[in-house]
C-alpha cells in the first residue's frame, strides 16, 4: 500500500475509534482494549492501528497504557493544550488589537449576562475568592499573569464552555501583548502596577454588579474595563468603541 492510503486509512481508524469513545459517553479511564484486540475489531495492520492511536493521543481522546491492564484508556482533553494551540494559532494568523478587542468585548459581555443571570451561592464564593487572591498577588508586586483569572471564573459561571474556552484565550492574548510592551521597555514597572490596581478596581465594580444580579450594569462595567485595556495598548481601539 502507498504511503498516503495508509495514512488515510489511519485516519479513518482513528475517526472511528474516537465516534467509539464518544457513543460509549466518553467516561474517562475506560479501557477500550488491548492493542491485539482493537487490530481485530478494527481489521488493519498494526502499522495503521499505531498510526490511528498516535492520531487520536493527539487529538487528546485516549492514550496507550502499556503493561498488564493497559491498552487504550480514554483520556480528558486538557484545556491548556486547547487554549494554547488557539493562542499560537491568532499569533501566527496576526490577529489584530481591533480584532481581538471586538472578539473580546463580544464573549464577555456574553460572559458577565449569564454569569449574572445564573448566580450561586457556590459563584458569589469563587468571585470573592478571584478577587481576594488577585488583590494578594498585586500586594506582593506580581502584576502580569493573574489578571485573566477573574474573567475565566466569570466565563466559568456562565456556564458555557464554548464562552470560558475563547474568553480565556482572548484574555491570555491580551496579557501577552501587555507582556511584550513591558520586555520591549513601553510598559514600566510602576505604570504595569499602576494597570493592575485599576484592573482589580474594575473587577471588584463588575463582581458587586454580578452578585447584584444586575447584568446591565456588569455590562457597562465590562465595557469600561475593556476599553481600559484597549487604551492601556492602544488609544485607537477604546476611541473607536465610544
Ligand atoms: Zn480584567
Amino acid at each position: 500500500m502507498q504511503e498516503g492510503g495508509s495514512q488515510r486509512l489511519a485516519e479513518t481508524v482513528a475517526a472511528r475509534i474516537e465516534k467509539d469513545i464518544v457513543s460509549s459517553g466518553w467516561s474517562t479511564g475506560t479501557v477500550l482494549g488491548s492493542e491485539r484486540e482493537l487490530i481485530e475489531r478494527y481489521g488493519v495492520s498494526r502499522a495503521v492501528f499505531r498510526e490511528a492511536v498516535r492520531l487520536v493521543e493527539h487529538h487528546q481522546m485516549a492514550r496507550m497504557r502499556r503493561g498488564p491492564g493497559g491498552g487504550l484508556v480514554v483520556t480528558e482533553p486538557d484545556p491548556g493544550i486547547v487554549r494554547d494551540a488557539a493562542r499560537v494559532y491568532l499569533r501566527r494568523a496576526a490577529v489584530s488589537r481591533r480584532q481581538l478587542f471586538d472578539a473580546r468585548m463580544a464573549l464577555e459581555l456574553a460572559g458577565v449576562t449569564a454569569a449574572a443571570e445564573k448566580l450561586t451561592e457556590p459563584g458569589i464564593a469563587r468571585l470573592a475568592e478571584s478577587l481576594a487572591t488577585e488583590r494578594d498577588l498585586i500586594d506582593r508586586g506580581v502584576t502580569l499573569g493573574h489578571a485573566r483569572n477573574l474573567h475565566s471564573v466569570i466565563a466559568e459561571l456562565a456556564g458555557n464552555p464554548a464562552l470560558t474556552l475563547f474568553v480565556e484565550v482572548l484574555a491570555q492574548l491580551d496579557q501577552d501583548m501587555v507582556q511584550q510592551e513591558w520586555e520591549s521597555g513601553e510598559q514600566s514597572d510602576e505604570g504595569l502596577r499602576e494597570g493592575a490596581l485599576r484592573s482589580h478596581e474594575a473587577h471588584e465594580a463588575i463582581v458587586e454588579a454580578i452578585v447584584g444580579g444586575d447584568a446591565a450594569l456588569a455590562q457597562h462595567r465590562m465595557r469600561r474595563h475593556l476599553q481600559a485595556i484597549a487604551a492601556l495598548l492602544d488609544d485607537e481601539a477604546a476611541d473607536e468603541q465610544e
